[in-house]
Formats: C-alpha cells, structure tokens, sequence
C-alpha cells in the first residue's frame, strides 16, 4: 500500500517549533514537579462521552447509546482535578469528539494550568475541527491505528484514516502520537510497522502497544508478532522506550514486579464521575470525584495492586514509574483478576498505550 505527503510544511515551520519548545517545557515543569512531590496526581483520564462512533471487537470502554456528560458538570469536575494539583488531563472515551462542547472543556483543562490531552479514533478530523482543537489549546492527541486494511475486529485502519493523519499534518499546532499494536486480535503483526513508518514520515510521535484476548492473562507473543514488536521499539524514540520495559516482560509472557500508583498518581474518572483505578478496574475505590481529597490519593499511594503483576496498562506503568525507587506500599488492596467483571476483553487498543508523551 503506497502512502504519500512527506512532513508538512507547517509541522516543521518556526511557529510550529516555537509553540512545540514552550510545551516541552511545559511537560518539563510537570516532570520537576512530580519528582519533588508525591502527593499529587500526574494524570487523570476523563470520560464526557462513553458512546462511540466504532465497535472494535476487543474494546470494553465505550457504549453505543449513552448520552454527553453535560458541560458544567464536566466544568466542575475538571476543576476539582485542578484543586487537587493535577499535572496532565487526559480526554478519553468511548469519542470524545462526538461531545458537542469538547472544546470547552480543553479550554478548562487548560485554564487549570494542566496539560490538555485526548485519544481519539480519528474519524471525525477534518481541518475545520483541527482548527477548533487548536484553538482550545489542545497540547497531545493520540490515535490508535490496528491495521492497514479495515476487518472485522477494527476499523481503525492506515487505509480509512490516511486521509485524517494528513490533515493533521498539515493543520495541527498540537503533538501528534500513533500507536500501533501487535497480539490477539490483529491478523497481520506486519501492519504495526507500516503504521509507525506512516506516523514518522507525516512528523508524528510513534509507539506500540500489545493487546491481549479475553483471558486476562499475559499471553507470550508468537515468533513474529515478537519480531515486529522489537523492530518497531528501535522506532520509537529512546524517552518511550525507556519507560517501556515493561512491556518486555508482557511480550514474553512474564509477570511485572512493579508499585501501581494507582488511585494517586494516576486517576481514571468514569462518565458518572466516580474514581477508579484504571479502565481495567473499575468499581476501586468508587468514590465520587467530588468527595476525593489528599486523604484519599496519600492512601493509594501506598496501596498495593493485586492486579499488577499481570497489568498491561501502559499509562499507569509510566506514570508510575516516577516513583518507582521510593515510598513501598504498605496495604493491600485486592481488586478482581483482570477482565473478569468487564464485559469484553483484557484491554482496549486505544487505552493500552496511553498518552504520557513526557520527556523524562
Ligand atoms: S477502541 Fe476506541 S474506537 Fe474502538 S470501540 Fe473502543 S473507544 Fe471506540
Ligand atoms: S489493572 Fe494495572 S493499572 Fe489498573 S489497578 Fe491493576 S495494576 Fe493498577
């Protein structure tokens, strides 16, 4: 499948780098902070729209009916998440680009001081709404491409969303990363490299993600799914893979010894506005975002996961890793076996590598 536009000329003009220093340094700021401090989150992920435009068949985030999270409500919950001095604001979903008032809500994001994020499936970019993200101050999108041609597990294919990553190039002030995924589910691991090369070439960020079927559990990949997943690491730049040894382990199938910041660092914050630990484990803690105080996110982190040794939540893994060489966790928290009260798979291609996209 042949691809064409090299890197835009906007993408690699001096307004366009310009803008790019000032939001490293930004994320530099973010970095700083989190290191001199512990109790703060780093990033939440937030839900204004559980309906989606696809039904990826892995996928157990998203609904078909659900209605937008009304404006002020969302409003107020991003402003608790100010309050309680998060760094980095993720926009998830289900689309988020289906909520008619999500530039409005990236604005907030931004007035909070926090850097202002959102997974998409891409479909709905055309210039005039990359103009209204930018605008609203939107600093990272990312986009979770499965295959080159569309089947009948995923739609979020290279062939449908060209067109979309072109537009990006040309007209988005904001960072750009495409992840790619190799494991249950996607027929031809080759696609992977053919999307991380596209991503590179259009002058976007490139990772990979490993997806697993219904189990739950960590599954070894077979021979070439491993073979891409190591030629697209050397792709990816040194700052990502750094954070993702992790998922060397879950390429072989081994368990992970690592501390879930879970529920402090990182909070994932469901369209009823409640606070869970991760779109993985929902229903821990619960608690109204409204009611979460210091109190709450001190516990957490200092709680342990029995879930982590076989988690594939890349996001929470990064974040986490800040604080990977201090405070043990001293309690237990014995949440349910991955996947087994969520109604379809272990983990969701948007969701397995999620946005961090900070230089550490
Ligand atoms: S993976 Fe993303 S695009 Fe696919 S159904 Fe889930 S939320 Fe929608
Ligand atoms: S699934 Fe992973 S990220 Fe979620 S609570 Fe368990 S260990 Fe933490």
């Amino acid at each position: 499948m042949a691809f064409h536009m090299p890197v835009s000329a906007h993408r690699s003009s001096l307004p366009y780098r310009l803008q790019a220093g000032v939001r490293k340094a930004r994320e530099v700021g973010v970095v700083g902070h989190a290191l001199a401090s512990t109790h703060h989150p780093v990033m939440a992920q937030i839900v204004p729209m559980r309906r989606c435009n696809l039904s990826c068949a892995y996928c157990n985030e998203y609904d078909e009916v659900s209605k937008p999270v009304a404006l002020d409500e969302m409003l107020r919950r991003i402003d608790h998440l100010g309050r309680l001095g998060t760094s980095i604001i993720t926009i998830s979903g289900g689309e988020p680009l289906l909520h008619p008032e999500l530039d409005e809500i990236i604005r907030r994001i931004r007035k909070t001081g926090a850097i202002a994020g959102m997974i998409t499936n891409g479909y709905l970019l055309v210039p005039e709404r990359i103009k209204r993200l930018n605008a609203a101050g939107l600093d990272h999108m990312q986009i979770s491409i499965d295959n080159v041609q569309p089947d009948e597990i995923s739609k979020k294919s290279l062939k449908v969303l060209d067109k979309k990553l072109q537009n990006l190039s040309e007209f988005a002030d904001f960072h750009v990363n495409i992840n790619s995924v190799v494991g249950g589910g996607i027929k031809n691991p080759q696609d992977a490299l053919t999307i991380g090369h596209r991503a590179l070439e259009l002058g976007f960020t490139s990772t990979i993600g490993i997806i697993h079927d219904g189990s739950g559990q960590l599954k070894p990949l077979v021979d070439e799914e491993r073979r891409v997943y190591y030629e697209m690491s050397k792709l990816e730049k040194k700052n990502y893979s750094r954070f993702n040894h992790f998922q060397e382990a879950i390429a072989n199938g081994r368990p992970n010894d690592w501390r879930c910041r879970a529920g402090s660092r990182y909070l994932y914050i469901c369209e009823h506005g409640l606070v869970h630990y991760c779109s993985q484990q929902r229903g821990w803690p619960g608690t109204p975002l409204a009611e979460y105080t210091q109190t709450d996110l001190d516990r957490e982190f200092l709680t342990e996961k029995s879930c982590a040794p076989n988690c594939t939540v890349s996001c929470v893994h990064q974040i986490s890793y800040i604080d990977h060489w201090r405070a043990p966790q001293t309690r237990m928290a014995d949440v349910a076996p991955l996947a087994h009260h969520l109604p379809h798979s272990a983990d969701s291609g948007d969701r397995n590598s999620e946005l961090v996209n900070i230089e550490f």
